[in-house]
């Protein structure tokens, strides 16, 4: 009985052994298939989802302004308490108090990129982007102000 369950395992890790080799081989002939990403050597031309998500990032344009008006729905839909808008009231040129942002402090080592926080703002002011190399010697490193020094919002973003 021991001798037939030893020629019986042998049998069974042989044929486990040939299966995988198989596949190997299959792909040595049909190199288009394969879709491993040899890291980080293939920097250059790395391939990532479309729905990939590694940083909640706030765009500005050439004039650097962006669109958040420190409304804070996202701080509100972050479940975790990654988001926290700091804000201020400028002046308007009517003399007007405004609400606005003054600062969009963003803690990467919290964010389960959920993406509950792209949903919920009102004007399209933060987004998603595709980094994700964000490895850092000193943590606090990863706690990041969304908005850039001297920005303001865009004219016509209420
Ligand atoms: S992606 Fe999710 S966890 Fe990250 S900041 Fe937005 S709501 Fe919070
Ligand atoms: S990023 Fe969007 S939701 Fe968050 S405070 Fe700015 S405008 Fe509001």
């Amino acid at each position: 009985m021991f001798l037939k369950n030893y020629i019986l395992d042998i049998y069974k890790a042989i044929k486990s052994l040939l299966v995988g080799l198989r596949r190997t081989g299959y792909y040595f002939t049909h190199h288009k298939e394969i879709i491993t990403q040899q890291y980080p050597d293939n920097r250059a031309t790395l391939s990532l989802p479309e729905r990939f998500k590694g940083e909640v990032v706030m765009p500005h344009d050439d004039n650097n302004e962006h669109r958040c008006t420190g409304c804070t729905a996202c701080e509100l839909a972050c479940p975790n308490g990654t988001i926290k808008v700091i804000t201020q009231f400028d002046i308007t040129p009517e003399g007007k108090k405004k609400k606005a942002i003054d600062k969009l402090v963003y803690h990467l080592e919290l964010c389960t990129m959920c993406n509950l926080c792209i949903i919920a703002c009102p004007s399209d002011a933060i987004k998603m982007a595709q980094t994700f190399e964000h490895s850092v010697f000193d943590r606090s490193e990863l706690t990041k102000i969304l908005n850039k020094p001297g920005s303001k919002i865009m004219d016509g973003v209420e």
